[in-house]
């Protein structure tokens, strides 16, 4: 039997998710004695993955998955917001191209926040609606890269690697709720 579709958190949620962001940047002001600057917060995100901090250019987004903060809203509060902030004062603060996505760096800014930095929800999302992905994520050294699905198949087979044609380093996949890159 289907469960039920889950309903999108309403516009009172959104604003707590944009408060606990807020306060969570002061937090890392705090922290690191600088400003960052405000970041957009989209409610946009589909499929698995709660959260996502999007650099594509100059553009920094956070992205959230308003179906699965709707199923587990307080853990999302408490985990997700600080993660994905993380994941942005860690791009200010040292260049995303120069850490690893979850490496030293970004537990430490976890670690100031008192968040939880062990990042493996295992959240049932029966009822949250699904997305069919038809780019996966890649980065080298200079740049970020979109593989086609069936590409990523290859990759993931380990039938084939793809090198970057600017600097030459093998493509490695950036977990989807890591775009983050
Ligand atoms: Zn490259
Ligand atoms: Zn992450």
């Amino acid at each position: 039997m289907a469960s039920p579709v889950i309903e999108p958190i309403n516009a009172e949620q959104q604003a707590q998710v944009l408060d606990k962001t807020q306060a969570t940047l002061a937090l890392a002001e705090q922290e690191y004695g600088r400003p960052f600057a405000a970041i957009p917060v989209l409610f946009d995100l589909r499929g698995r993955c709660s959260g996502m901090y999007r650099v594509r250019g100059r553009e920094r987004v956070m992205r959230f998955n308003p179906h699965i903060f709707a199923k587990y809203f307080d853990d999302n509060l408490a985990t997700t917001v600080p993660h994905e902030v993380a994941h942005y004062v860690s791009d200010c603060l040292y260049g995303l191209a120069k850490i690893r996505p979850h490496g030293r760096e970004w537990r430490q800014i976890m670690q100031a926040f008192n968040a939880d930095d062990s990042r493996t929800a295992d959240y049932d999302l029966s009822g949250i609606p699904t997305r069919r992905q038809r780019y996966f994520d890649y980065r080298c050294v200079c740049q970020s890269h979109r593989l086609s699905s069936r590409r990523h198949n290859k990759v993931a087979r380990r039938e084939v690697s793809y090198n970057c044609r600017q600097c030459g380093e093998v493509l490695s996949f950036v977990a989807p709720c890591q775009v983050r890159t």
